[in-house]
């Protein structure tokens, strides 16, 4: 089964010329590092490679080589098109238009297999991770800046190897990666510490209206915060990862007003906990510990929904 698909992998890759790798809206360092390694290896093969993040890439990525060649929208037709860490059609933005993907390449359980071809791997920390493993399977180069996208990729979705999907196999293919020429102390930095003062201030805001109720804690950005701040991302500039580690609770969610009139939400649960189905509900999806939905409405509208919906989740564990 699986050889088969390993096959008809290698052969897409091989023996297509154009080729189009798209990912998720509001990219994070494993749509970014997941599209710049594929890309670049592919480029060391000699193709016509177009990268493609409806939202462009955000300034903690920018330095990897070949971030400056990922464009807003496609152009021209493909005889492939490869669609990266992204579980749902709809989070590649306006990417697809229309078009039925050759090749899904994701690490989330709840993907719909919504490609010709999907290699979907649950139990893999990152696309990033597949990809390091994969790739040389499918005979395709791990250069430095390969490795370099590839290993920012893992650090960032396992917040630097600490998420409680961690596995030996992460760490055998980042010490890989390391051997084929990335710095890892310096990768780290800049994807997982470093941020800017604008950011910072984003993050203070936020804090500010935390809430607890139990095992559950909350908080939101709105677009005044982030106006305030003069934070220019679109995202939660990674504050979740700091709401995670509050010790009194079992499930944070984070609410992030979005400019069309949406709200983006964020869970983070503890290990024994499953996120995932509760974004599902709510048209979005992830992972077990890390799960997210864009969800039409207000901050009053959606709040109460989905604080009442991760409540009943919380409830069946009493
Ligand atoms: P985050 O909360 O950091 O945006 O995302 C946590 C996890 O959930 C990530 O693996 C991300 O890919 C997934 N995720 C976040 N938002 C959405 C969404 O709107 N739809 C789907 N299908 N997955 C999402
Ligand atoms: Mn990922």
């Amino acid at each position: 089964m699986m050889e088969h698909l390993h096959a008809d992998i290698r052969q897409l890759l091989h023996n297509s010329n154009r080729i189009l790798i798209l990912s998720h809206i509001r990219p994070d360092g494993d749509a970014v590092g997941s599209m710049l390694g594929l890309g670049l290896s592919l480029l060391e093969l000699g193709k016509d490679v177009q990268m493609v993040l409806s939202d462009g890439v955000q300034r903690t990525f920018r330095h990897l080589t070949g971030a400056e060649n990922i464009l807003h929208h496609s152009s021209g037709d493909f005889d492939a098109i490869i669609t990266l860490d992204a579980s749902d059609p709809r989070r590649l933005g306006d990417g697809l238009e229309g078009r039925t993907p050759d090749l899904n390449i994701d690490h989330h359980v709840t993907n719909l297999n919504f490609a010709r071809l999907n290699f979907v791997l649950p139990e893999a920390t990152a696309t990033a991770a597949i990809l390091a493993e994969y790739l040389p399977v499918w005979g395709l180069p791990i250069t430095k800046p390969v490795a370099e996208a590839l290993l920012t990729g893992m650090v960032t979705d396992t917040i630097g190897f600490r998420t409680s999907n961690m596995n030996p196999t992460t760490l055998r293919l980042a010490a890989t990666l390391m051997e084929a020429g990335a710095d890892l102390p310096e990768l780290y930095k800049r994807a997982l510490i470093n941020r800017s003062f604008a950011a910072t201030r984003y993050w203070g805001l936020g804090l500010s209206d935390l809430q607890r109720e139990g095992r559950l804690a909350w908080t939101t950005l709105t677009l005044e915060n982030r106006k305030a701040s003069g934070y220019t991302g679109t995202d939660d500039a990674d504050l979740t990862n700091v709401l995670s580690g509050i010790d009194e609770c079992d499930i944070v969610v984070l609410f992030i007003e979005q400019k069309e009139g949406t709200v983006k939400v964020s869970w983070r649960a503890q290990p024994g906990w499953d996120v995932s189905q509760i974004a599902f509900s709510f048209g979005g999806g992830g992972h077990s510990a890390a799960a997210g939905a864009d969800i039409p409405g207000t901050l009053e509208e959606v709040r109460p929904k989905v604080l009442e919906a991760t409540r009943q989740l919380l409830d069946t564990k009493k």
